[in-house]
């Protein structure tokens, strides 16, 4: 792990590189992203994905690694990682939109059609985006993954959102 990342425990555009999926890979459809950069004891990713993308931990510590032409963007790994660190991105949603299923694990939960404000990596306020599904069955244990859409030049950037939009509105 980069000492930058140890230190402020936000990844750095070289720490994002090194997990994210190519640009082929990402043009062809929804993928997940795993940005877990701390060897920690947690498989839940490994044992959940029902296509098997996420390679078995031959130790409970091993950082996880994603064949991502398996993965179809499903999102259940998503809801199972306990560090909330694996979203999905589907960055040909629109013309103009990507879309991505992030974790969320606060009440109330937003609703399809909810405007909110965008966040990146460090918490900063970045835009808007739009809430298109809310998925939140019982196997997801209570973390909520909701599918915005934002504007496809944000999509690297975001990660994680609030609730209410735009000032005024
Ligand atoms: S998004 Fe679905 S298919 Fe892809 S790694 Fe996660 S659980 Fe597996
Ligand atoms: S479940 Fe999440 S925190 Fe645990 S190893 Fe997998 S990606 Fe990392």
């Amino acid at each position: 792990m980069e000492k930058e990342l140890k230190r402020t425990g936000v990844p750095d555009n070289r720490d994002v590189d090194s997990v994210y999926p190519g640009k082929e890979r990402l043009a062809s459809g929804a993928v997940a992203v795993l940005e877990c950069f701390q060897r920690i004891p947690c498989n839940p990713c490994a044992t959940c994905c029902p296509r098997k993308a996420i390679k078995a931990f031959h130790d409970i510590n091993d950082l996880p690694i994603i064949d991502w032409e398996k993965c179809n963007g499903c999102a259940i790994c998503v809801a199972n990682c306990p560090g909330l660190a694996i979203f999905v991105i589907d960055e040909n949603y629109s013309p103009t939109e990507a879309l991505l299923k992030l974790p969320y694990e606060f009440v109330p939960l937003p609703r399809a059609g909810d405007e909110v404000k965008v966040l990146n990596r460090a918490g900063q306020e970045v835009g808007v985006g739009r809430v298109v599904r809310v998925q939140n069955p019982p196997s997801f244990d209570r973390t909520a993954v909701v599918h915005l859409a934002v504007l496809k030049e944000l999509a690297r950037e975001v990660r994680f959102f609030i609730l209410g939009g735009a000032e005024g509105e």
